[in-house]
């Protein structure tokens, strides 16, 4: 399988930051850089992947708060997350020192919705719009690898909170069961905190989805 990928944890909400890339072209990007630049750019180095681009599954502090600084430092563009977190990616300096962290605002080069694909590589997946953990969260799927990265929407065991600002918890279960789950059982996900899971696991054991 050509799809690679590398959990980097960062920030001390030990977020998966992770390294994704096409083994074929050695090409791809770096999910969530939260904070840590330096263990990121060191797997970057170890794996001798080329960077083109940073992605972001939504606008919390610990997944977007190293990426404008990543973004300098590798001269690459950020995709992602959906428009509706906005005011949260504005804010991001007064977040983090909240958190006794820092941060930079992030700006999006492109932000992303529904329908959109996002090429990594030779690899293309689909965007999903997965409102609730925060309104701009976004999933990306790859249908033909079986493998879906859906940040702090969905984890093994649980569910994203929905207490932060403009959190909805009927929406994300919404967006849980009429978008992810539907795709099936024998995906594979990577989330922003914890372990690995799949949608065939989660739909069967997950309590939050009874
Ligand atoms: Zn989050
Ligand atoms: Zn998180």
């Amino acid at each position: 399988m050509p799809l690679r990928v590398a959990i980097i944890p960062v920030t001390p909400f030990q977020q998966n930051c992770s390294l994704i890339w096409d083994d074929t072209t050695m090409r791809g990007a770096v999910i969530d850089p939260g904070g840590d630049l330096p263990r990121i750019l060191g797997a970057i180095e170890e794996t001798g992947v080329t960077v083109e681009k940073i992605v972001l599954t939504h606008g919390h502090v610990d997944h977007a708060g190293g990426a404008t600084e990543l973004k300098e430092r590798l001269g690459v563009p950020i995709e992602g997350p959906h428009a509706a977190d906005r005011f949260m990616l504005d804010r991001l300096a007064d977040t983090a020192r909240a958190f006794d962290m820092e941060a930079r605002p992030v700006a999006p080069d492109r932000w992303l919705e529904e329908g959109d694909e996002l090429a990594v590589g030779g690899l293309v997946f689909d965007v999903l719009h997965c409102p609730g953990h925060s309104p701009g969260s976004v999933a990306f799927i790859s249908r033909e690898q079986a493998f879906a990265i859906v940040g702090d929407v969905l984890f093994r065991g649980s569910v994203g909170r929905t207490d932060l600002p403009r959190g909805d918890h009927a929406a994300l279960i919404r967006s849980i069961k009429e978008k992810l789950l539907p795709l099936g059982d024998g995906i594979a996900f990577l989330c922003g905190h914890g372990p690995m899971s799949t949608f065939g696991e989660e739909r069967e054991t997950n309590p939050f989805l009874r």
